[in-house]
């Protein structure tokens, strides 16, 4: 079964068809800029034989009409026929508490989907706008969405609301939802099958240290808590957003700098973070070079980085009455030993310690503690494609079955 898996973003598309049987993407890409004249679509094939081609794409519509010409193009495509496409599976960031798992797309889940455009004004409109360009060239093949959200839905209630008025929850569903639910969930089983336990009988804690990052607790194979919230804003410190502060702060910066929502929104979510502290880039890899030329700036916010990490781990330990393993993963967690290093220093009275050697190695997939070390500390590659694809593929066959 090939199931075509797709991020459709505001200005961008990202796909992977995958082979469920083999697990491999037979392709993967994305179509950036989309919106512009000068948009441009990557293909890379599984052989490595790779092409771009830039046009006029406006809409998500026309991103998918490029997308279905490369896979199916005589020279660089991988299937001649679309019907070789059984299955579409969308990344859908909000499912907001109507959705507990992943769904066929049927016109009341997209009513759903619309429903939480409230909660979430970045993301579900794009998805939907992929769900929608897919109806119209992949007619008559099941579709598939699967939510950041869903792994988060068992987090209690002590853990999911927020300490304001009851009544702003009834009324706006305000509480925390959690995101990288499939990222997480990746993770963690792949954790249980490197430990050879039933997921059922671990305590695992998931770090996602990507430009967005988010660290969640799993108990028994359940998310009972995680650090992202009502929006991807909260929690760790990430590329440009701010993670966890005191709510007064925006509303004493909104009154000084004379800023409105929109501009308060920006300045949370686009300058904080590593970029808004450094002053030097969002991006880990800059910060560190930085750091180790010396830039005080650049190793406060590394320092900020770790530490975050560091006090979650400590409280989800706590939360869940101790911890099996830690997983490190994202781009920063699967490629910077300097990160793990900074985080795990010092846990060893939670039983936690590195060796450096192996820490610093350049194997993707890795166990990075001692043998002395308590808890099992591991680097894991995420594959969230790979996981929608799976899902979609248990959709479809449910629903064969009925
Ligand atoms: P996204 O969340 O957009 O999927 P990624 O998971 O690819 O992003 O993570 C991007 C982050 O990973 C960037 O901050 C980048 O600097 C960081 N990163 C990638 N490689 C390295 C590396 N070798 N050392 C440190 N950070 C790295």
């Amino acid at each position: 079964m090939n199931i075509l898996v797709l991020n459709c973003g505001s200005s961008s598309v990202k796909y992977q068809l995958i082979n469920e049987d083999t697990k491999l993407a037979l392709a993967r890409g994305s179509v950036e800029r989309v919106g512009t004249s000068g948009a441009i679509l990557t293909n890379v094939r599984s052989d490595g034989d790779e092409i771009k081609v830039t046009g006029d794409i406006l809409e998500h519509t026309t991103a998918i009409e490029y997308i279905l010409a490369v896979l199916l193009s005589k020279n660089h495509g991988v299937i001649t026929n679309k019907n070789e496409i059984h299955a579409v599976g969308h990344r859908v960031v909000h499912g907001g508490e109507t959705f507990t798992g992943s769904v066929l797309i049927t016109d009341e889940v997209i009513k759903g989907i619309r429903d939480n455009f409230d909660i979430a004004p970045l993301h579900n409109p794009h998805n939907l706008r992929g769900i929608h360009a897919c109806q119209t060239h992949l007619t008559n093949i099941p579709q598939v969405a699967v939510f950041d959200t869903a792994f988060h839905h068992e987090i209690p209630p002590h853990a999911y609301l927020y300490g304001i008025p009851y009544s702003l929850y009834s009324q706006y569903k305000i509480r925390r939802y959690g995101f990288h639910g499939t990222s997480h969930e990746y993770v963690a089983h792949r954790a249980a099958e490197l430990l050879r336990k039933d997921i059922k009988k671990l305590k695992l804690i998931t770090a996602h240290l990507g430009n967005g990052c988010s660290i969640t607790a799993i108990d028994k194979g359940i998310s009972v808590d995680t650090s992202m919230g009502f929006t991807p804003l909260e929690g760790l410190l990430m590329g440009t957003r701010s993670g966890d502060m005191d709510p007064s702060v925006i509303l004493y910066v909104m009154s000084k700098e004379g800023l409105n929502y929109a501009e308060a929104n920006t300045l949370l979510n686009k300058h904080s973070g590593l970029q808004g502290i450094s002053g030097v880039s969002n991006d880990m890899r800059e910060v560190i070079a930085e750091m180790n030329d010396g830039n005080k700036r650049a190793k406060l916010a590394f320092d900020v980085f770790c530490y975050r990490i560091k006090k979650y781990i400590g409280s989800y330990a706590a939360a869940m009455g101790g911890v099996d393993a830690v997983i490190f993963t994202g781009g920063i967690g699967e490629n910077s030993p300097d990160v793990r290093k900074g985080v795990i220093d010092n846990l060893q009275f939670l039983g936690m310690e590195i060796d450096k050697t192996v820490n610093a190695n350049k194997d993707k997939e890795k166990a990075i503690h001692t043998n002395k070390s308590e808890v099992s500390i591991f680097v894991i590659p995420t594959n969230e494609e790979l996981m929608i694809a799976l899902q979609t593929k248990e959709v479809v066959k449910s629903i064969k079955k009925k």
